[in-house]
């Protein structure tokens, strides 16, 4: 068994990966579940909750001095829309990830990429992924400390998806 947060530099690397209410109220869920699953990423957690106070200052504790801090806090634990928080398993999922969801200010993010598709400002920028190796295992550790809450399972698209030549 693997712990819950996957392997980094691996094929079982993992992410956490969420939507944040903007993208929950705004019908974004199905296209950012979709554009993962369709690269060949495996869906490894699924979550929808309207986060803890305490939850959301731990997961942006990095942030904490930040002028915009409690505006984020708020924004994400209102209870306007939930939050959706996923883990996300394969190659480079981490790095990859981040690319899919763009520059975190959307303005500066590119075509193609969910920000840059879909939104305008850097206070809604509808989605969140883990920015390293660490930051992925405090956060799915975080969001998905349950027991059952992380699954490993075998995919049968894996050998059409994974390899190494
Ligand atoms: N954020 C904000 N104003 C800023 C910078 C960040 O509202 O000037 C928010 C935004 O929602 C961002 C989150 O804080 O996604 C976390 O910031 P970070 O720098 O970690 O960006 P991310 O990792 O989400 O791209
Ligand atoms: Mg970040």
């Amino acid at each position: 068994a693997i712990p819950i947060y996957g392997v980094p530099g691996t094929a079982r690397e993992r992410t956490f990966i969420a939507v944040k209410p903007d993208g929950v109220q705004r019908g974004l869920v199905s296209d950012i579940i979709g554009r993962f699953e369709r690269r060949g990423y495996k869906l490894v957690g699924l979550k929808l909750l309207v986060p803890s106070a305490a939850l959301a200052k731990e997961h942006y504790a990095d942030l904490s001095s930040k002028p915009f801090f409690a505006g984020l806090v708020d924004y994400m634990t209102n209870g306007k829309a939930p939050v959706i928080g996923m883990v996300w398993e394969g190659p480079s999922v981490i790095k990859q990830g981040r690319v899919m969801l763009g520059a975190t200010d959307p303005k500066a993010a590119g075509p193609g990429t969910i920000r840059g598709d879909y939104c305008l400002s850097i206070g809604r920028n509808i989605c969140h992924g883990s920015d390293s190796a660490e930051s992925a295992q405090k956060e799915i550790s975080l969001w998905f400390g349950g027991r059952g809450e992380v699954v490993s399972w075998a995919s049968n698209n894996d050998e059409w998806v994974i390899s190494d030549n």
